[in-house]
This record gives C-alpha cells, structure tokens and sequence, in this order.
C-alpha cells in the first residue's frame, strides 16, 4: 500500500511543485516506486517531470469525472524514473463538474486506491488555493509537507491551512496529518530568513523537517528542460537538499509506522 502525501500551501509562489517533482525523482533514486498526481491546472508538475501537457490522451481531469481511471490516464517520467498522474488546463473545469457529483471530495481518493498497491509513495502536488481540487488532495492522503518561504509573510496564511488540514482530518480523512514544514529557497546570507527559521523551529519543533532546501538557480532551471533539479544537476547543493530530503521522509515515515504498530 503506499504512502499518500500532499504538497500543500495556499500561497502562490513558494516551491510546491519544485518540492513535489524532486522529492519523486530524489525517492525514485533510492529505489523507491513513486507516483505523481499533478492536481494543479497549470501542470508545471507534469511539464518538470518532462510530460508535454499539450499533448496528453488523459489526464487527472478525465480520472476524476469517472471517465478514465489512474491506470490508463498515468505515464512514465523517463527523467525521472517515476509514473506522472498528468495534469493542464482543463482540469480547471473540474472544479465546477464534480460539484454535481456523488462524494466529489473523494474522487481522487477512490481512484488512487485501486494503483495503491503499485507504489510506495504517492505525492500530490496541490494547487495554490484551499479549492475543491486541494481538497480531493487532503482527503486523499495520509499526510501533508507544507514547502515555505522564510520570510515574513510566511506565518501568514499557515494557520488557514491549519485549520483546513483539522476540518479535514474531523469530518472527512481521519487519517490526515501534517507531517513536516519543508524551509524553502533559503538563503543563509539573509538575516531574516535565518530568524524566521528559527522561529518555525521554537514553534513547531519536531514538525519543522530537519532538512532546509536552499536558494539555488539549477533548480530552477531544471524544469524548462523537463528534467527534475536532482537528476539535472545531481551535484548542485539544491539537488543535494532534496535528496537528503527523501531519505529524510523515509525515516519519518519508519517512525510514523513503528508508533502505529505500538499503539
Ligand atoms: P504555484 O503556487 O504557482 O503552484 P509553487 O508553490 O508550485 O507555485 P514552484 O513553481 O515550485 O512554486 O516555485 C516557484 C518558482 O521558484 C519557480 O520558478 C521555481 O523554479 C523557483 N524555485 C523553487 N524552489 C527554488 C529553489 N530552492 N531555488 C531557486 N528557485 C526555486
Ligand atoms: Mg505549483
């Protein structure tokens, strides 16, 4: 069965997509089967991981209006050795369709869980907004990683998607959790971003993963050539982040597991 996680945050802007395509090629490097659902219409997730979201058959739109299923609707990233649940513009439509639909909150759930047995993680890539789409997302995983900025804004907007995050795990997905708080585009040169992640730390503690992605430019270059940053430039201390990031997420999720079993 595998591990279903959200990379959420509200915010526009602030490395989820990054984040979601490099941790998929950083755990597919550590022999890891992975799926990615692009759940976001832009389909910057499905353009970095080299799928031309121009020219797809099927995608995640299709799949969640119940006329296509995961199954037929996935394709392999070749750069980066894992299978793309695609995603463009259409799926914007979605929005407004699934509303006159049975359990349209649990769309992508339902149809996640017949592939489940054929990964070990599942990584979906939210959109910038607490929409009908991000809330498939949440329903649909066990946990969220939340990618921010150090900045002062960063706090900001956090304890909406909180309390989204515990509506959620209330009413809908019990199971949901936050499983870490990912510092993102860090630059050690600014004071600011140093304070605000300590900050973070003295709040949420063990929540804040350990791991800290820096600022760095192969990063960001890596998705015009649609290849993950951390098989573009494997030496590149952004790839290097985001690699000790996926071994870091297979340790957490170790430790999830040994306090379930104790339970
Ligand atoms: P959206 O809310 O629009 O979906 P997002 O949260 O998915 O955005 P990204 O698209 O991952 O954010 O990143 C925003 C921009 O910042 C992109 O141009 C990306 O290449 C760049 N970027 C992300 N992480 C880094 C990094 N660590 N270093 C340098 N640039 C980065
Ligand atoms: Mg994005």
């Amino acid at each position: 069965m595998a591990k279903i996680f959200c990379v959420a945050n509200q915010k526009g802007g602030v490395g989820k997509t990054t984040t979601t395509v490099n941790l998929a090629a950083g755990l597919a490097k550590l022999d890891q089967r992975v799926l990615l659902v692009d759940l976001d219409p832009q389909g910057n997730a499905t353009m970095g991981a080299g799928i031309n979201k121009a020219k797809l058959t099927a995608s995640i739109y299709e799949v969640l209006l119940g006329m296509s299923d995961v199954a037929s609707a996935r394709q392999r990233s070749e750069a980066g050795q894992f299978d793309v649940l695609p995603a463009n513009r259409e799926l914007a439509g979605a929005e407004v369709e699934m509303v006159e639909l049975e359990n349209r909150d649990k769309r992508l759930r339902d149809a996640l869980a017949k592939v489940s047995t054929d990964y070990d993680f599942i990584l979906i890539d939210c959109p910038p907004a607490l929409s009908m789409l991000t809330l498939n997302g949440l329903c649909a995983a066990h946990g969220v990683i939340i990618p921010m900025q150090c900045e002062y804004y960063a706090l900001e907007g956090l304890s909406d998607l909180a309390n989204t995050i515990k509506k959620v795990s209330v009413n809908l997905n019990p199971d949901l959790k936050i499983v870490g708080l990912l510092r993102v585009m860090f630059d050690p040169r600014m004071t600011l971003s140093q304070q605000v992640s300590d900050q973070l730390e003295q709040h949420f503690g063990d929540k804040v993963f350990k791991t800290v992605i820096p600022r760095n430019v192969r990063l960001a270059e890596a998705p015009s050539y649609g290849i993950p940053g951390v098989v573009f430039d494997p030496s590149s201390k952004g790839a290097q982040a985001y690699i000790a990031f996926g071994a870091e997420m297979v340790e957490r999720i170790k430790l999830l597991e040994t306090k379930s079993d104790t339970k």
